[in-house]
């Protein structure tokens, strides 16, 4: 089993489990998201960011969908941010994960401005709860996931 370091000033790493999923269904990669995969494998959250609007966004474009702009790059993420959906999947959608339901999967919105979406491993939840990004390995793909953390 693999480890991934923390994401943000914490130190620890985590491993596969630890938001609960066993079960993986690789990621598609394409020349636009390619990057951000790889960073995440390394245990780094990359944010794309423009340089023309000063906004982030998520997922990897090949232009800026606040501007336009093709002025791109990408910046580290504290992995810091606050629950701005959730969703608790009881139904498998896909038959890799019937036995993993019910889960919950959060739409996170991140201190950088991005919003980007990943598994809990903690709850119950309320809006505007303070979360932190937790990369974990499944399979040795590396996956997001997030959990609560105190204010
Ligand atoms: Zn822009």
């Amino acid at each position: 089993m693999s480890t991934v370091n923390t994401i943000g000033s914490g130190s620890s790493s985590v491993s596969g489990g630890v938001v609960g999923q066993h079960a993986t269904v690789a990621p598609e990669t394409d020349p636009d998201t390619r990057w951000w995969w790889e960073a995440l494998g390394r245990g780094e959250l990359l944010v794309p960011h423009c340089t023309s609007c000063d906004g982030s966004f998520f997922p990897p474009t090949p232009a800026c969908p606040h501007c336009g702009s093709t002025a791109l790059d990408r910046r580290p993420s504290t992995g810091l941010g606050r629950i701005y959906s959730w969703i608790t999947v009881h139904i498998a959608q896909d038959p890799a994960f019937v036995g993993e339901v019910p889960y919950t999967v959060v739409a996170v919105h991140l201190d950088e401005g991005a919003r980007l979406f990943g598994r809990i491993a903690n709850g119950p939840l309320e809006d505007a709860d303070r979360v932190r990004a937790v990369p974990y390995s499944v399979d040795g793909t590396v996956l997001l996931g997030f959990e609560r953390v105190s204010e």
